[in-house]
């Protein structure tokens, strides 16, 4: 009897899977590859929301949070995949300085907003109203972190490159069977890919697909992640991904013209230097209606959870909530009515 079985390897997946690593679980993990949103991200974890300069939900204890998780991870895997990068907020005209400054002197944003006016010295870039900084930022090289990830797992037999096949989980009172094999718990963790799970699809994940183009710019060198119509986020080695889109039409992961048509045209509105487009990758993030994850156990069956809905700010809201999850299954912590799927129990 295995403690848990866990269905998909993404941010989430890996979120709690970490989790169960920590506190001594034994488990197997089920991926099968079919969606990206985890490995396409920016990757950047960012604790404000840029257009509306507010703070993101639960913002500093999630970062306070995800630094030592993400440091943690690399020290376990012997990798280098944190990268602490400036996010620059370009102002397009003196009224965003003002409401900028506005904000920053609301207390729970004066740890993560600059009051001071930054000035652009990047002759590859049209700034004329400055920056502003936001502190506690960084970039989590997500292709690397779950590469390895499944690497290491691989090497400890913990990971099944498969298909989860509902129809095949038998349901006991005190456990799950699942070809042959038990566990006391079963987690999905499936991002988008929720859609084709007969326990949880009633729940409202939308999905919102993002692309980015990343491009070669030799002229560029720049060091900070900058926000303007688009994010620039540096790669290293004159590399950059820009973007993100959002479309809520198109549920397929593949890279469209339409976007790279969007995203060339909105770089190209601050961007003075030449570059070329080397790459393009697509994801469907899991988005919700009410902009909160979806954590919580199955109505009828107390031994099912999801752990979904992280929606644009996986890196962050992640290991947040896997660790509230685990504390609501193993030590029964009550979750917030906020995260927790009985808020749409009328749905069923
Ligand atoms: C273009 C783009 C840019 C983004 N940028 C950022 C960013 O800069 N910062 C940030 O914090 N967030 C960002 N996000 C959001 C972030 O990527 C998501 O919040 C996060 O990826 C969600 O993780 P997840 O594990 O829930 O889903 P996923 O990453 O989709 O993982 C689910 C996993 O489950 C597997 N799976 C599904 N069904 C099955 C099945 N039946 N059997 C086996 N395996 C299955 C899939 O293959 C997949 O690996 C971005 C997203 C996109 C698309």
């Amino acid at each position: 009897m295995l403690d848990y079985f866990v269905v998909g390897l993404g941010l989430a997946g890996m979120s709690f899977v970490e989790e169960l690593e920590k506190n001594g679980k034994s488990f197997v993990v089920y991926e099968n590859y079919s969606q990206k949103s985890s490995r396409v991200a920016g990757g950047l974890y960012n604790p404000v929301i840029l257009k509306r300069f507010t703070a993101a939900w639960k913002a500093l204890e999630q970062v306070e949070n995800a630094f030592s998780f993400y440091k943690n991870i690399e020290k376990k895997l012997n990798i280098s995949i944190l990268i602490e990068v400036p996010v620059l907020r370009r102002f397009n005209a003196v009224e965003e300085q003002n409401t900028w400054f506005e904000a920053a002197d609301k207390p729970i944003l004066t740890d993560l907003l600059s009051t001071e006016l930054i000035p652009n010295k990047n002759q590859a870039l049209d700034i004329p109203y400055q920056y502003g900084k936001v502190k506690n930022t960084g970039r989590i090289d997500t292709e690397k972190l779950l590469t390895s990830y499944i690497n290491y797992l691989k090497d400890k037999d913990s990971i099944l490159n498969e298909s989860f096949n509902y129809d095949s989980l038998v349901i006991q009172k005190d456990y799950v069977e699942y070809k042959g094999q038990r566990a006391r718990n079963i987690i999905f963790t499936e991002g988008y890919g929720v859609v084709n799970n007969t326990f949880f699809n009633y729940l409202p994940i939308h999905g919102n697909k993002g692309e980015y183009i990343i491009i070669k710019c030799d002229k560029l060198k720049l060091s900070e992640a900058v926000k303007s119509s688009v994010f620039i986020i540096p790669l290293g080695n004159d590399y950059y991904k820009v973007g993100a889109t959002y479309n809520n039409k198109d549920k397929t992961s593949a890279i469209t013209d339409e976007a790279k048509k969007e995203l060339q045209e909105k770089l190209e509105r601050f961007l003075r230097a030449e570059y070329t487009v080397e790459d393009q990758v697509a994801g469907i993030r899991p988005t919700t209606k009410d902009r909160k994850p979806m954590v919580g156990s199955h109505p009828e069956h107390q031994n099912i959870h999801i752990l979904n809905g992280l929606g644009s700010r996986g890196i962050l809201i992640g290991p947040y909530v896997a660790k509230k999850l685990y504390d609501y299954i193993e030590y029964q912590k009550p979750l917030d009515g906020e995260i927790n799927i009985s808020r749409f129990k009328n749905l069923r």
